[in-house]
């Protein structure tokens, strides 16, 4: 076939076992192509206060601010920093690996003032050192910390941190977009003040919406600003117009991935959040148990590792690039690669959502086994 002819996207039959997206419950593809209503059709708005209540539940929250903003996981999290942020706020962001760095990228892009906790890749941040930094520098606005740090599989145990925050009276950011519906995300016990997530991870839908949740010491923070928030798009102040009440027209919200995501939310809750991660668990510890049997080493620090996102280092004998593309090719199983200090020394394995099953580890594991011998 000439490259330029038209042709039909085809399915490649693939099982999406990377950091995401995961593979999708045939429902929700269903539930996509669905036909079209208007985005403020009585039927569409009802889907909407439908999709908002199902999202306080996977979110664990009564907060009103419960949303899901147009855009990915990317979106949700330059939504909170813009909306949260003016320039020369402090915020002090924590980074063990690339969201973590993204996260600072964005708050300085926001104009503020950007101060640093890090710890070293495979590691959690330590409290500790949260609580370090907020005692050397006064006014710290907000806190920001990635619950399920994609790069690298860890779990970062969130209560103790959240504790010293709330001491300093600063806000509370969570990045949820790995978390969401795969561990729990307990925004109102653990005094979470915004917390955001994307629908192509534990959440089995495609991607393109970003799930947003802010507490109403948050939202009275973006009602009260001083300043305009900087992106149109983005401004929570006009999209709570459009999901709350009033219903006001702000951009022509994505119908058919809204459709794919009520379904998805549908799915997870009838399944019950609690099986939901017991299911994420054990399908973790197969993966986990199986690939140290294999002799390779797990990159997260023990105790901190995330059931639906593992990274496995590869000794040197072995070329993971080329693995990965035989794996791909010959069994039509999509892993990811390291990133960053990472790149071309382990995979990522993901076992998000509706890729979390125990046969798919089963398939993973048999093809290792076959390519590597
Ligand atoms: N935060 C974390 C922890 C992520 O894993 C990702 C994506 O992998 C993002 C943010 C960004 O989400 P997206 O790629 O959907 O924009």
């Amino acid at each position: 076939m000439e490259r330029g002819i038209l042709v039909h996207v085809q399915s490649q039959n693939r099982l999406l076992l990377g950091p995401g997206p995961s593979s999708v419950h045939p429902e929700v593809l269903k539930a996509m192509a669905t036909p079209l209503v208007g985005h403020l059709d009585p039927y569409f708005l009802e889907v909407m206060a439908d999709t908002q209540s199902m999202l306080r539940q996977v979110f664990q929250t009564e907060n009103e601010l419960t949303l899901a903003m147009s855009g990915t996981g990317s979106a949700g999290m330059e939504t909170v920093f813009v909306n949260l942020l003016e320039p020369g706020d402090k915020v002090l962001i924590c980074i063990c690996g690339v969201f973590g760095e993204r996260m600072k990228d964005i708050a300085v892009r926001s104009g503020a003032n950007v101060l640093t906790v890090e710890a070293a890749w495979g590691q959690p941040i330590e409290p500790e050192d949260v609580q370090a930094a907020l005692k050397s520098s006064s006014g710290v606005k907000a806190v920001a910390i990635v619950h399920a740090e994609t790069s690298t599989g860890v779990w970062q145990p969130l209560e103790e941190i959240s504790r010293i925050v709330h001491d300093y009276g600063a806000l509370f950011i969570v990045d949820a977009v790995t978390s969401l519906g795969g561990i729990p995300v307990e925004v109102d016990r653990l005094g979470i003040d915004a917390c955001y997530s994307g629908t192509q991870k534990c959440l089995g839908a495609p991607p393109g919406l970003a799930p947003v949740t802010l507490s109403p010491r948050a939202l009275d923070v973006v009602r009260n600003r001083k300043t305009k928030v900087q992106s149109w798009y983005l401004d929570l102040n006009m999209i709570a117009n459009y999901w709350g009440e009033d219903r006001f027209y702000h951009h022509t919200a994505p119908i058919s991935m809204l459709f794919s995501l009520h379904e998805a939310l549908r799915l997870l809750l009838e399944e019950g959040l609690h099986q939901a991660f017991k299911r994420h668990a054990q399908n973790g510890d197969y993966l986990q148990r199986e690939l140290q049997a294999m002799g390779l080493q797990l990159f997260a620090a023990e105790g901190f590792r995330l059931p639906q996102l593992t990274s496995v280092i590869f000794p040197d004998k072995y070329d993971e690039g080329k693995l990965r593309k035989q794996l791909l090719e010959d069994y039509g199983i999509e892993v990811g690669g390291g990133l960053g200090a990472l790149k071309g020394k382990a995979w990522r394995v993901g076992l998000l959502g509706h890729s979390s099953q125990h046969r798919n580890v089963t398939l993973l594991i048999q093809a290792m086994k076959q390519m590597m011998g």
